[in-house]
């Protein structure tokens, strides 16, 4: 069974995949691999477009992203038609995720830009003969690779943003939701980007690594680990800046205080939204002693509610890519040999010839096991009993991941301090998943989860490059610090050294 298959062809010809729907596996067309010709051609476009669009002022560039928001808005069910063609998902969800989220972006960069990258004068301490000017200007074209969980969301979001700070984008989508890209490109186009400023290409992972390998100047990847620190590595022999936003293992930290009714169902959401394939899935949950029977009692209850499907209303739809459901298979099975307890699901679901994995709940799980240490990306919500925070929170760091975490307790105050406690980005209390949606957030990960960040003020200040301009305001003769060296000079800096940074005034006074 295969959602993407790649087909053989003449010597010569361009390599093509065939897709299909990973609901009912219809056909969904053939897709035609651009070369590192092409992915070269696309850049130069972009470069050459880049000029006249950096130079364009932030109204101009705010223009389009405001105008696809209303574009968004306005047409809704088509473009989450054709997002649910390929990726299967619930309707609701693709509107949530996909749609609104892509759309909240669009009115906050459009709005904010001009604010975030304004020139500003910066005082300057020491040298009061200085004026210190942080300017920021546009890096030239920026590369975006993205994967199949949320392939609008994940293309668009980044573009906006590379985009209004002045920047062209090539943008290789996932090989297994092209047509998400598509949509992405099509809709610049409707909402008025001049010709050249957005490029799409498209393609499997030659595709990307020729993208990275074409002269772009960043490289903004999401995807999974392996592809990451390739990307990584070809970034480090171009001497070019990359965000990397990476896979995780987020774990839930259920305390003995915490409200369990909505923490279950906070549970059953994190994991199972979306399939379970979300960076920001709740991937494990360590849950105290004291409360674990009714926690885990409330959440089978709110798994049995789930309905799975492929059309109509649903809340879970199938994994979107063939691969990934054999993951899901195989951390399943490792766990029940190790002696996990199935409490839900554990299987695929015999009713569809689709990709689905019916909702799973196991407990009586260890560390040991592939579903507590790898990322599973599938709807499996592995639950361990802990003695109390402590040993929770050691578990939840005992992991080569660190994207999200989240924490539930009836005490914010004892929320935050474990949320700052556990090794990971980003952090929900009472809450999960939805930091990469709130856009302000700066988004991304430690350890294995990733570099750099995403999204927000500091998402935009990554599409830019900082500038320090100094400017002398006193016009004198020649600084203290030029030439000649004499006795003297060397004399006057030791009593500033003394003045200055030896007494306290000194001191409270820089
Ligand atoms: P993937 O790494 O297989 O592919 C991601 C993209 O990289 C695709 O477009 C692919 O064609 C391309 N690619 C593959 N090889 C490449 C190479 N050598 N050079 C350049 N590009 C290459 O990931 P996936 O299976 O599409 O996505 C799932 C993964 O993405 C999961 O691990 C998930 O956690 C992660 N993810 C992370 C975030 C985040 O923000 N941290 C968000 C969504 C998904």
């Amino acid at each position: 069974m295969a959602v993407v298959e790649r087909l053989d062809g003449e010597p010569g010809e361009r390599r093509r995949v065939r897709l299909a729907s990973p609901a009912t596996l219809e056909p969904l067309g053939v897709l035609e691999i651009d070369d590192a010709i092409a992915v070269r051609d696309a850049v130069d476009r972009a470069r050459k477009a880049q000029v006249d669009w950096a130079a364009a002022d932030f109204s101009e560039r705010a223009r389009p992203l405001e105008k696809a928001a209303r574009l968004l808005a306005a047409n809704a069910d088509a473009f989450v038609d054709r997002i649910i063609a390929e990726t299967g998902k619930p309707r609701t969800e693709a509107l949530a995720a996909e749609i609104l989220t892509a759309a909240d972006a669009l009115q906050f960069y459009a709005k904010r830009a001009r604010h975030i990258l304004a020139d500003r004068t910066v005082p300057v301490h020491l040298l009061k003969t200085k004026k210190l000017r942080v300017t920021h200007s546009p890096l030239g074209v920026v590369g975006i690779i993205t994967p199949w969980n949320f392939p609008f969301l994940l293309a668009l979001n980044p573009s906006a943003q590379a985009l209004v700070a002045g920047n062209s984008v090539v943008l290789k989508p996932s090989e297994v939701t092209p047509d998400s890209g598509r949509l992405v490109a099509e809709l610049w186009a409707e909402a008025g980007l001049p010709e050249g400023v957005f490029e799409l290409v498209q393609g499997d992972g030659e595709t990307g690594a020729a993208l990275v390998e074409a002269g772009v100047d960043k490289i903004c990847f999401t995807g999974s680990v392996a592809t990451g620190r390739r990307v990584a590595e070809a970034c480090g022999r171009n001497l070019i800046p990359c965000t990397l936003e990476l896979g995780g293992k987020d774990p839930m930290i259920v305390c003995d205080d915490a409200d369990l009714d909505r923490a279950a169902k906070g549970a059953v959401y994190g994991a199972f939204a979306n399939a379970g394939q979300i960076c920001t899935s709740t991937e494990r949950v360590y849950v105290v002693d004291a409360v674990a029977d009714a926690f885990t009692r409330k959440v089978i209850e709110e798994t049995a509610q789930l309905r799975q499907g492929a059309e109509g209303e649903f809340d879970i739809g199938p994994m979107i890519q063939a691969e990934q459901l054999d993951t899901v298979e195989e951390h399943v099975r490792d766990a029940v040999v190790k002696g996990a307890r199935v409490l839900a699901g554990g299987r695929r679901n015999p009713d569809y010839r689709g990709l689905f994995w019916e909702p799973t709940v196991l407990d009586d799980v260890t560390h040991d096991m592939l579903v507590m240490r790898e990322e599973t990306f599938g709807p499996v919500l592995p639950i361990m009993r802990v003695r109390d925070v402590d040993e929770a929170l050691a578990l939840a760091n005992d992991s080569p991941y660190g994207l999200n975490a989240n924490v539930w307790t009836r005490s914010k105050r004892r929320g935050t301090q474990l949320a700052k406690a556990i090794e990971s980005g980003c952090a929900v209390v009472n809450d999960c998943t939805i930091t990469y949606g709130v856009t302000e957030s700066p988004f991304g990960g430690v350890k294995q989860s990733g570099i750099g960040r995403v999204n927000g003020e500091q998402g935009l200040l990554g599409m830019s490059h900082t500038r320090s301009i100094l400017i002398d305001r006193v016009g004198s003769r020649a600084e203290a610090i030029w030439f000649p060296y004499t006795a003297r000079k060397t004399a006057w800096m030791k009593r500033i050294l003394r003045t200055v940074w030896g007494t306290s005034i000194g001191r409270w006074l820089a």
